[in-house]
């Protein structure tokens, strides 16, 4: 199969009340370890890319792993490019082969963040490309995107409207209350999203696919298997899955995760290498860092997203 937009699935999520996991890829092991998982499941996939994942694998590279994952699972994927911070990179994964772009205009002003996001737009849509735009500020820090907690902002819904109205964008990602990284909550703060905000923004854009990002549980499980091998993660906290599964049902039609992919990896790695001292062959530690994606996605699909068999 080849790689597809995110436009078909993001329309059957909307009307099937479930969304799509969207995954941040890396390296061939993270690769493999997701789309195993949503290819034996049956579930329509998104592998997205960040800035730093292109800096670190090199786009040719993302690109062909990603082909290769198409070759081996009959499943829907879409290659989105995860937070584009200008016209200039967007363009160039939409020249370089991805299906969904995502253009990051939500530190410049209103009218800068149309101006920019209007302008992918074009271009993409030209190309058969969706895009993803974001309105709000979500705090933490994920890769080169680094906001504060006093930066942090949650979406207006009386601005969603004529965003989306005069950009054209086919998604648009939105705060109430996730944030990027491995500790999303303060120690004793109660973990809480603006569930309210969520349903503002949905009656004044019907039929509209809202995307969350910040979005990794955290599991627990991963936090003490680093915990217990070396690791020092004390006082990692998500967003509780019960939240996530909520999310889905309503008009979030793409939930973002990453954290929880970095810790499942780093669990398995640390826990070989810590366990065995002697260990140096790439091989056996990294085979159980994929062990852990693959059973990680396969949870998050079955569990909280609800995309099993929906391919
Ligand atoms: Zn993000």
């Amino acid at each position: 199969m080849a790689l597809v937009t995110t436009t078909e699935m993001f329309k059957k999520a909307y009307e099937g009340g479930y969304a799509i996991g969207a995954f941040n890829v890396n390296n061939m092991e993270i690769v493999q370890g997701i789309t195993e998982a949503a290819g034996e499941l049956n579930s329509p996939l998104i592998l997205q890319v960040s800035a730093g994942a292109r800096k670190y694998a090199n786009h040719t590279y993302l690109v062909k792993l990603v082909e290769a994952a198409l070759i081996e699972n009959d499943i829907p994927i879409a290659l989105h490019l995860d937070h584009g911070a200008d016209f200039e990179i967007c363009k160039s994964c939409i020249d370089g082969g991805f299906t969904s772009v995502m253009i990051d205009g939500s530190h410049h002003s209103f009218e800068d963040n149309i101006a920019v996001t209007k302008k992918v737009v074009e271009y993409a849509h030209s190309k058969g490309v969706v895009v993803e735009g974001e309105l709000g500020k979500l705090a933490g820090v994920e890769d080169d995107v680094k906001v504060s907690d006093a930066d942090a902002a949650y979406t207006h819904p009386d601005e969603v409207e004529e965003f989306v109205s005069r950009t054209g964008v086919d998604s648009l990602a939105i705060a109430i209350g996730t944030s990027h990284g491995a500790f999303k909550f303060k120690p004793g703060q109660k973990p809480m999203l603006r569930f309210d905000i969520l349903e503002e923004i949905t009656k004044r854009l019907p039929n509209f696919p809202i995307v969350l990002h910040g979005a990794s549980s955290v599991s627990q499980e991963y936090v003490k298997i680093i915990q217990e091998n070396g690791g020092n993660l004390a006082d990692a906290i998500g967003i509780p899955e019960d939240m996530l599964r909520q999310a889905a049902r309503s008009a979030v039609c793409k939930i973002n995760i990453d954290s929880d992919l970095r810790l499942a990896m780093t669990a398995g790695v640390r826990e070989v290498l810590w366990n065995n001292p002697a260990a140096f062959d790439p091989r056996e530690y990294l085979k159980v860092g994929r062990a852990n994606v693959k059973s990680l996605v396969a949870h998050k699909i079955t569990n909280v997203l609800g995309s099993d068999n929906k391919a």
